[in-house]
């Protein structure tokens, strides 16, 4: 059987794992949150006292490593780091840089590749990350670069901090935004960049409502689907 997938990649704070999660839920697709994945071996790093950027080290660590994915009665999605439940420890604002780091490895991307593959061998998926779309399933039936301005990235970013009742400064906050966009844009294994064949979704100035309603017009225009995600 052939599964469905769609690709949604951009920088942080674009609302990616939001939206792809409720349009998901309102499609009936699995939803696959690849940085969640990143963050486990960014989380592993940090742990054990290694520094995520130092390939030699993090590429010896991988090995020990057992990393997998669950979805829990609520469905969502769970990390599970050597059986351990790390899917609120990886939400650590720390873990966002370490994370961004270690991704920068060939090492650790070829190590979580299969990984996302097979979910989408077996699922409809939809799947948002960096280089969904342009490395790790090229042939997505439909691929959604979104992003906005960085400003509003922070804003949201900063918002969400104070919600789960972190401290955050927003100069700061947009700091980290676009030092993460330069890394990630900026690396030399699967830069984050919008795939050729990719619609471009730009929520500046959209509220989530708005921004929902534009990711669900595409899917439904690729996919024939009537308002309830029927075809
Ligand atoms: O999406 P999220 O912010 O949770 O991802 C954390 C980090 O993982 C990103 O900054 C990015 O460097 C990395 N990442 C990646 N490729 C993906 C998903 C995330 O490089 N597909």
């Amino acid at each position: 059987m052939n599964y469905r997938s769609i690709a949604i990649d951009g920088p942080s704070g674009a609302g990616k794992s939001t939206l792809a999660k409720r349009l998901a839920q309102e499609l009936g697709f699995l939803y696959v949150d690849t940085g969640a994945i990143y963050r486990t071996v960014g989380l592993a790093a940090c742990r054990r006292g290694i520094d995520p950027s130092d390939g030699e080290n993090v590429s010896e660590m991988l090995p020990e490593l057992t990393i997998s994915m669950g979805y829990g009665e609520d469905g969502l999605q769970h990390m599970f780091l050597d059986g351990e439940d790390v899917t609120t420890a990886i939400r650590e604002n720390e873990i966002s840089a370490v994370a961004s780091k270690a991704a920068s490895l060939p090492s650790v991307r070829d190590y979580l590749m299969e990984m996302q593959r097979q979910t989408a061998r077996e699922h409809d998926v939809i799947m948002d990350g960096r280089d969904i779309g342009t490395v790790v399933l090229p042939q997505a039936d439909l691929k959604i670069y979104l992003t906005a301005a960085p400003e509003a990235r922070a804003e949201r970013r900063y918002k969400e901090l104070l919600a789960r009742g972190q401290q955050a400064e927003l100069k700061q906050v947009l700091q980290e935004v676009i030092e993460r966009d330069r890394r990630d844009m900026g690396r030399k294994t699967a830069p984050l960049k919008q795939a050729k064949d990719a619609v471009l979704a730009d929520t500046t100035g959209l509220d989530l409502e708005e921004s929902f309603q534009l990711l669900l017009r595409m899917a439904q225009d690729r996919f024939g689907m009537g308002e309830c995600g029927n075809e």
